[in-house]
């Protein structure tokens, strides 16, 4: 049996999970995903990158959750190398997910605990991609320099903070005609209805809210779509902390 068909019949959650998306991913691509999950394991031994460690669990909650964007980012994407931030990216979700789908990318994972930035560092050397800049940091003072402020076409998060924070540490990094997609799970009306002031402060629309419909996730997920159509005004976003302690409400 040649390498790949082990590879393919390893992956099987991740496989019938890209399908129903309508990703046709190689064999090399489900390789690297391996390469991923041994990893992360690994390193999860001596710190606290993820509460999901299960073989098929990762596959689901954290590989093919993460290529849940997919769909929406295809419907909407505009350029042939987009520029993409994931901002708080812990051990690399949704980011790294979507840069092995995608090869195209130029990807900044962004991540403010230095351990988890030299993981992800030492992550993307075994995974052989290129283009990809690991960045030590808070989005706070990030999103003030010049090389990142208002530099991607997509901006991704999950997991990091509810919408009205989120916004402000995110929406700086939009270009004007780039996209944020975040990942939200549950109700999240009231989130969002606190989030409608700060939405356009920060120079943003939303679109849409995607759930995501897969039987993979029972669970509620779904998507919350923004497109920067002004640019973000200077002093967002504010000092590290602030956006968390004084969101800014509607
Ligand atoms: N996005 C990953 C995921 O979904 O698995 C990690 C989620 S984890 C709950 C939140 C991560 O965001 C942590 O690794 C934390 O260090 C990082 N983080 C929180 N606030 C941040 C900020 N202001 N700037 C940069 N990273 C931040």
């Amino acid at each position: 049996m040649c390498l790949c068909a082990i590879i393919v019949s390893i992956m099987e959650r991740l496989i019938s999970g890209t399908s129903r998306l309508g990703l046709n991913l190689s064999a090399e691509q489900f390789d690297q995903f391996e390469v991923y999950y041994r990893e992360l394991i690994d390193w999860n031994t001596r710190m606290n990158l993820t509460a999901i460690t299960g073989y098929e669990n990762v596959q689901v909650n954290h590989f093919l959750d993460a290529l849940t964007v997919t769909p929406v980012w295809q419907e909407r994407e505009n350029c042939d190398r987009p520029r993409v931030i994931d901002v708080g990216t812990g051990g690399g979700i949704p980011g790294v997910p979507l840069r092995i789908a995608f090869p195209v990318m130029r990807l900044v994972l962004l991540e403010s605990t230095a351990k988890k930035a030299a993981f992800l560092h030492h992550l993307c050397g075994q995974l052989g991609l290129d283009e990809v800049e690991t960045v030590v940091g808070r989005a706070e003072e990030i999103a003030h320099r010049k090389q990142y402020r208002e530099g991607f076409d997509l901006v991704l998060s999950r997991a990091v903070a509810p919408l009205p924070t989120l916004v402000e540490l995110t929406l700086p990094f939009c270009s004007v005609g780039g996209f944020f997609i975040g990942h939200k799970r549950g109700d999240i009306d009231t989130e969002l209805e606190q989030a409608t002031a700060a939405i356009s402060t920060l120079g943003g629309e939303l679109r849409e809210v995607r759930a995501v419909d897969l039987p993979e996730f029972p669970d509620h997920r779904c998507l919350v779509i923004i497109e920067k159509v002004s640019p973000t005004p200077e002093k967002y976003p504010r000092r590290p902390g602030i956006p968390a302690k004084r969101p800014l409400h509607s």
